[in-house]
């Protein structure tokens, strides 16, 4: 799952066109279905060839303690979640760092790693309509595309102030994605409140969560899923 595995290695090889990558970075504490239809949305939209998924380790933008799962723990259920896609995979450069590190400074580094002719950050519209107070918005863009995942019906002009900013504002590329109101605030708080996130999270987030206890989960489902699995299995 690593950079220079057998996964990303096959395309290295596959001949001709343009091969444009998406890199999708993200707190992912922890990673759900939103996240994972925005990927696979934007990836059909557009064309790309892989996604990228970079988990963050201390985001520059955030206090620590507002990131509630250990970096390990977080690339773990992104790992999970990207398990049995081909065309997802999951690079570990932030977290590697032990620092905050900004986009402009992940990008490059993660180009230097993969082979791609065009690259696409992957954001929420909501978090591009912040773009000036990133570090250096229009270095960022020199270096890539960005995606703006907006939800059906979402009002393109809330991008309108960056227009007169930004002097790469048409690298800022709109994609409509369905929207799927999930956000992992709320799935961390369902957690504390003993409530279930089955299928809000990928089936092997939901076992990490649980195996681990992640996020005041119950580690009982464990054992019951032990149990249930030595039942199905007698009954075969
Ligand atoms: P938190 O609730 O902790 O702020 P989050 O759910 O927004 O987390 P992040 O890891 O911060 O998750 O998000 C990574 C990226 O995914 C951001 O660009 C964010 O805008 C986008 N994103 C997160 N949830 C959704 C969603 N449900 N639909 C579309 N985009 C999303």
């Amino acid at each position: 799952m690593r950079s220079g595995s057998a996964k990303w290695n096959s395309i290295i090889s596959e001949g001709g066109g343009v091969r444009k990558v998406g890199i999708f970075g993200g707190t992912f504490d922890p990673i759900h279905q939103g996240h994972m239809v925005i990927a696979e949305q934007v990836a059909d939209t557009l064309g790309l060839r892989r996604v990228i998924f970079v988990p963050g380790g201390v985001p520059p933008h955030k206090p620590p303690t507002s990131v509630k799962a250990s970096a390990e723990d977080r690339l773990s259920m992104v790992e999970a979640a990207v398990a049995d896609n081909d065309d997802f995979v999951v690079d570990r450069v932030e977290i590697d760092s032990g620092r905050p590190m900004y986009s402009v400074e992940t990008v490059p580094l993660v180009k230097d790693r993969y082979e791609g002719d065009e690259w696409y950050f992957i954001t929420g519209a909501d978090e591009v309509s912040n773009l000036l107070s990133w570090r250096e918005p229009d270095n960022l863009l020199a270096q890539t595309a960005m995606v703006a995942a907006t939800r059906p019906g979402y009002d393109i002009s809330n991008l309108d102030h960056l227009a007169e900013a930004l002097e790469n504002f048409e690298k800022i590329v709109p994609v409509e994605c369905t929207r799927v109101e999930i956000s992992a605030t709320r799935i961390r708080r369902r957690l504390v409140e003993g409530k279930s996130v089955r299928y809000l999270v990928p089936d092997g987030v939901f076992e990490i969560i649980h195996d681990r206890g992640l996020y005041g989960a119950s580690v009982v489902r464990e054992d019951r899923r032990s149990e249930e699995k030595l039942s199905g299995s007698k009954e075969t």
